[in-house]
């Protein structure tokens, strides 16, 4: 049977992926949003230029782009209140219509969001996953990659925690063919491009003026959504609720895992140093602040 995939909130990342699933035809793409007109004229665009239809009612997988983007001067967590009613509306939707769909949440502040549609949907924590991590990897490749003037196919990283500033590239497993980073890069240029990775988003936001990036958010979100609807079985850091793993409880935070049909197959516990788990912990106190404000809101 065909998949079927939902994006709600057709605007630059929603519309970015719901061209780049039709374009992959992975699946059959229904794009939602408020605003009336808007995704009938995006996907009419779009059914012109490559294969998408689809009308079931349930589908496979839900991507929620839906909310607000930061404009700039504003940090994700500004988001926060205005985003929280509006996955708190979309998930009860998607939730109701497609009780067995893989929720892949892009909204942010990313972690909150995560939380807040687990709560909402009471779907297995399987089945609620956040998209970050592969957009800060990827953006910690692009720096390394055109660093050292090599293909960024060559480059792994590692980034975990949430999806803010405090997120926590991981130096000591990031690599190039295996050659570790540090044998690579002095301390300083490693530092500056850690720091270019966690203040990549704001770097984009402040040249766009009206909105935030969208194509590789897009394409990440895509990369999740083919790994589950091929079954791939990828090895993402994706944010997902922690249950005790690194130290952590009740939160979502961005941690290796194996994706597939399923949803969520297997969460990593990598072990780390010291200052990594500092790092880690920082980050993740960064979330519980966000889920602290919304929490009493839940009912
Ligand atoms: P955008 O403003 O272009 O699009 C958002 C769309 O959501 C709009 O079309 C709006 O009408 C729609 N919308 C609002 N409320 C809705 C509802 N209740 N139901 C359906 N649709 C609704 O913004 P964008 O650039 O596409 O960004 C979307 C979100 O993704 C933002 O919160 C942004 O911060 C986030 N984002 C996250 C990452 C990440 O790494 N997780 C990366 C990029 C963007």
């Amino acid at each position: 049977m065909r998949k079927k995939v939902t994006v709600v909130g057709g605007g630059n990342v929603g519309a970015s992926c719901a061209l780049n699933i039709a374009f992959k035809e992975l699946a059959d793409v229904v794009l939602v949003d408020v605003v009336p007109d808007v995704p009938v004229g995006k996907g009419l665009d779009m059914l012109e230029t490559g294969p998408i239809e689809g009308y079931d009612v349930s589908s496979d997988v839900v991507v929620i782009t839906a909310g607000l983007a930061r404009k700039p001067g504003m940090s994700r967590d500004d988001l926060l209140l205005a985003n929280f009613d509006v996955i708190k509306a979309v998930t009860e939707q998607a939730a109701k219509y497609s009780p067995n769909a893989i929720l892949v949440l892009v909204t942010n502040p990313l972690d909150a969001m995560c939380w807040t549609a687990y709560q909402v949907s009471k779907f297995p924590k399987q089945r609620v996953i956040g998209m970050a991590g592969v957009l800060d990897t990827a953006r910690f490749r692009t720096f390394i990659a055109a660093e050292l003037q090599v293909s960024v196919e060559n480059v792994t990283a590692v980034v975990l925690g949430g999806h803010g500033d405090t997120m926590v590239p991981v130096v000591r497993l990031s690599n190039v063919s295996g050659i570790p980073l540090t044998e690579l890069m002095d301390k300083p240029t490693i530092d500056r491009l850690v720091d270019r990775t966690r203040t990549g988003g704001a770097e984009i936001v402040k040249y766009l003026k009206s909105g935030s990036a969208y194509y590789a958010p897009a394409a990440a979100a895509v990369e999740m959504v083919e790994s589950i609807l091929k079954d791939k079985k990828k090895v993402l850091p994706c944010a997902v609720l922690l249950e005790g793993e690194y130290g952590i409880n009740g939160l979502f935070v961005g941690v290796p895992v194996k994706l597939g049909s399923q949803g969520i197959e297997k969460i990593y516990e990598i072990h780390l140093n010291d200052e990594e788990k500092q790092m880690l912990s920082k980050s993740a106190a960064a979330v519980q602040e966000l889920i602290d404000v919304i929490k009493p809101k839940m009912g």
